[in-house]
């Protein structure tokens, strides 16, 4: 078919030919004659036809222009003149309305960069961008009952270099990404929510960043802040991580020493959830031995590491463990954990004590269950990691509202363009 919106029985193909690898089809419209704007007679009078090359890309590799002959009226009676409307075209005076529609579709898979829109449809990168500001400008979404904060780098030509994604914990919908990060950005944003949809937030997980903490908690007065477990986890194993490069600082003017080989190249091991007990052929050592084993090696280096190894392990079996919503018992083990950090008397830990201390409150608003699960930004990491190829995709954007409309477009399942045939 031709044109999806133009019924056959409404244009005359006169004729169709391919030069130079470009079909050409040249059409006419029925007449249905004319009522004339100045003295209302109803006429079939013809003065002349006029041809408008339409750019018309519905063909998936050749390209297609639309050879409109489009006819000028003339009345009998008063002689005024007048263009046919036609079905082809109404935004765009070389485009076809098919053309555009098809390129804005194929702009909402994340994957399909402008310019690659651009060549299949034989249109300017410009012009599909210019189209994609026009017609898909994005509406935030309604604050969830659980939201999700999340930064993402954005460039480093900026002079604010992140920018907050905020999702939904459950659909993973977007429901909106601000320019930067900081705290009056946040402010003027939510003060224009209205009050009641602010006041059915439950739940809003962040890292455990400080910048914008009582900001949330000024707007979002029902909600409970979260620290995100994972990022939590994180800045704990990053005690024990300095623990390892400081004391493989040691070893570095011996390179082949097992000691440099273990804490370089099986630093894994010292983060690892579960570790093998099964025997395989070490090429260092050259013999079997299981990551069990190994990491006991490790551990025997120095023992300040092993007790850090334990202290960590201590705060990632308080993590996993499974309360039940009882935020009453993990407040005791979480109070517990931290005066046992203060007096490990290793150094790092006296300050990561100091930390989970000053995040108490959101660290055990994480064990929280809602609908039987904790709330932690995990379920949108990958959204996160889609965003971050949107971006790469696009060598990254310069222009941030084209960003955000761009993800909000595609990364939704249910957004779709503004664009309507006249
Ligand atoms: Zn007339």
């Amino acid at each position: 078919m031709l044109f999806s919106n133009v019924n056959e029985e409404e244009f005359e193909l006169v004729s169709e030919f391919e030069k130079a690898g470009v079909i050409y089809k040249e059409v006419r419209l029925k007449n249905r004659g004319h009522r004339c704007q100045g003295c209302g007679t109803f006429h079939t009078n013809v003065k002349e036809y006029r041809t408008k090359k339409i750019r018309h890309s519905v063909y998936a590799h050749q390209n297609c222009f639309i050879l409109y002959k489009q006819r000028r009226f003339i009345c009998p009676k008063c002689r005024m003149t007048a263009m046919e409307t036609n079905p082809f075209i109404s935004h765009d005076d070389r485009v076809s309305d098919q053309t555009i529609i098809n390129a804005l579709t194929d702009l909402k898979r994340y994957n399909n960069t402008f310019t690659a829109v651009a060549e299949r449809y034989g249109l300017s990168v410009r012009g599909v961008m210019s189209l994609f500001d026009r017609y898909c400008q994005m509406e935030r979404n309604r604050l969830p009952k659980v939201l999700c904060i999340d930064e993402i780098y954005f460039s480093r030509k900026r002079r604010k270099k992140y920018v907050l994604v905020l999702l939904n914990f459950f659909n993973r919908a977007i429901i909106d990404v601000l320019k930067d990060r900081d705290k009056h950005t946040i402010a003027s944003y939510l003060s224009k929510i209205p009050r009641e949809e602010r006041d059915a937030v439950e739940y809003i997980s962040i890292d455990m960043n400080d910048n914008y903490r009582d900001v949330l908690q000024v707007y979002l007065k029902n909600a409970a802040i979260v620290a995100d477990s994972f990022h939590v986890i994180k800045r704990v194993n990053k005690v024990l991580d300095d623990k390892r490069r400081k004391i493989m600082r040691r070893f570095e003017d011996n390179k082949s020493s097992d000691e440099y080989y273990l804490l370089k190249y099986r630093d894994q091991l010292l983060f690892s959830k579960s570790l093998s007990y099964d025997r395989t052929m070490n090429r260092h050592f050259r013999y079997y031995i299981s990551e069990n084993e190994l990491l006991g090696m490790i551990l025997k280096i120095d023992p300040e590491l092993e007790s850090s190894y334990h202290l960590v392990q201590k705060y990632i079996l308080f993590n996993d463990h499974d309360y039940g919503g009882d935020l009453k018992t993990a407040r005791n083990d979480l109070e517990e954990l931290i005066i046992e950090f203060k007096l490990s008397g290793i150094s790092g830990f006296p300050e990561l004590a100091a930390t989970l201390e000053y995040w108490k409150e959101e660290i055990i608003s994480s064990f929280s269950l809602v609908k039987g699960q904790r709330v932690s930004n995990g379920p949108i990491e990958g959204r996160n990691s889609l965003i971050k190829k949107v971006l790469h995709l696009a060598n990254g954007y310069t222009n941030f509202d084209r960003f955000r409309n761009r993800i909000i477009y595609s990364l939704n399942k249910y957004a779709s363009h503004s664009f309507q045939r006249e």
